[in-house]
């Protein structure tokens, strides 16, 4: 049998994407976007624009293959109305619970003719399910889910509607899980999940988890925490990333709105000063790091001078890159209730001018370096293409084909990446 998946949404979703594909490999499925018997769409449910597109690229699929078994998975299942669900005429649909059972459950089911759904209700989901993967498509990065779940309830977000509580991967199989990517030659593991920081199992947070992972992988392996809540990069968490030369020293973490106002609206649970006290006491211990975030313009109620103490506060926090994304009303959440929405248009220039400030931020952080190690992924027409250890982009220009983790000279920056050439190769990872 032949099968097609199409990914949306964010990394935790890539991950168990790429699960979904070793397990029906492993029962001997071979996978062909063009010609397949099954298609499965991992959707997503974060904004109305994603849940949108799960829907269409569903369409896609059954307009490509009209004959094609098709599965609708994930966020978006989970939280999508009856009559969404009938209108879409997925012929399985499974949602938060069960994932690690898909092919069994495709297998299962394939050729019923009748839809079968197996959403079950988010707040019963108490394991984590676990999705071990030995190997990644790209060479060198290799990403790991090690939480699940959301208790935060954000105003804004459907997230702990879709994916329910939190709950967390053993710390024993974590390590098992990373042990074997290490021997698949994977060099970089990009520790995630849907609020990572609240990384706890059997009383150990994910300090603890990184201190194991660094003692059971070889010196080869350096880690990186895909998002941070502000909350969770304790002193503890900082001292490791400062005396770990192999935790790399770039953060994500989203700060959602700089005004005090908006960010109790949205149930976030600090100020923009105490945001601005984590950061500065962050960049005190670890100077070269880079901290990029997530913003949301046009929220309920944003007016126009909150959003220029937000412009103006995120200037001076001064971020590597900021996701930017326009509010979007998620049934169910409690900012759905919210009077004040802000016009379309309104959220749409405040969306521009954060996407202008992110591009000359991000040149401002770059421009801070000029060398550094490189993880080198993939090759376009002769090109390299990579990440430095902050997270930027880069380019590099080389007649010998090049792989790995090498140390780069940054020549210049354009269009948000570095161009560079070769200073060393895997050995400048501890110099
Ligand atoms: S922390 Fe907030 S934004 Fe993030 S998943 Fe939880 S509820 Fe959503």
């Amino acid at each position: 049998m032949r099968f097609s998946i199409v990914t949306l949404g964010c990394k935790v979703n890539a991950y168990e994407s790429q699960y979904y594909a070793r397990s029906l490999k492993e029962k001997g499925w071979i996978e062909d976007d063009e010609n397949f018997d099954v298609v499965i769409v991992n959707t997503c449910a974060v904004t109305n624009t994603a849940a949108a597109k799960s829907r269409q690229m569903l369409h896609k699929a059954k307009k490509k293959n009209p004959d094609a078994y098709s599965v609708l998975i994930g966020c978006y299942a989970q939280v999508a109305s009856e009559e969404e669900k009938e209108k879409i005429g997925a012929n399985l649909l499974i949602g938060t619970r069960d994932k690690n059972k898909i092919a069994d459950l495709i297998v299962t089911n394939v050729n019923e003719k009748h839809s079968i759904e197996k959403i079950k209700n988010v707040n019963e989901i108490f394991a984590f399910e676990s999705m071990p993967i030995e190997q990644f498509e790209s060479k060198h990065r290799a990403f790991l889910k090690v939480q699940d779940g959301c208790n935060q309830f954000c105003s804004y977000c459907i997230i702990p509607y879709a994916r329910g509580r939190e709950r967390s991967l053993p710390l024993e199989e974590v390590i098992s899980i990373a042990q074997n990517l290490e021997k698949k030659g994977h060099l970089e593991i990009v520790l995630t999940g849907i609020h990572t920081g609240r990384y706890h199992y059997d009383g150990k947070d994910l300090t603890d988890l990184l201190s194991a992972l660094l003692e059971n992988t070889n010196e080869q392996i350096t880690y990186r925490i895909s998002s941070i809540e502000m909350n969770e990069v304790n002193n503890q968490f900082i001292a490791l990333m400062k005396n770990e030369p192999r935790i790399l020293h770039h953060l994500h973490i989203p700060i959602q709105s700089a005004s005090d106002a908006t960010l109790k609206r949205m149930n976030r649970p600090y100020t923009v000063q105490e945001f601005k006290d984590r950061i500065d006491y962050l960049r005190k211990e670890i100077p070269d790091i880079s901290i990029s975030t997530d913003v949301i313009a046009g929220f309920k109620q944003e007016s126009d001078e909150e959003f220029e103490e937000t412009f103006n506060n995120l200037k001076e926090i001064g971020f590597s890159f900021m996701h930017v994304f326009p509010y979007s009303i998620r049934k169910g959440t409690a900012a759905e209730k919210m009077p004040g929405t802000v016009h379309g248009t309104i959220a749409k220039e405040r969306v521009e001018r954060l996407l202008t400030l992110s591009k000359s931020l991000r040149r401002q952080d770059m421009s801070r370096f000029d060398h550094g190690d490189v993880l080198i992924e993939k090759e376009v027409d002769g090109q390299w293409y990579g990440y430095t250890n902050q997270y930027h982009p880069i380019v590099i220009e080389s007649n010998q084909p090049l792989s790995g983790r090498m140390h780069i000279q940054f020549e210049k920056i354009e269009n948000d990446h570095y161009f560079g050439k070769v200073i060393k190769g895997e050995e400048a990872l501890c110099d």
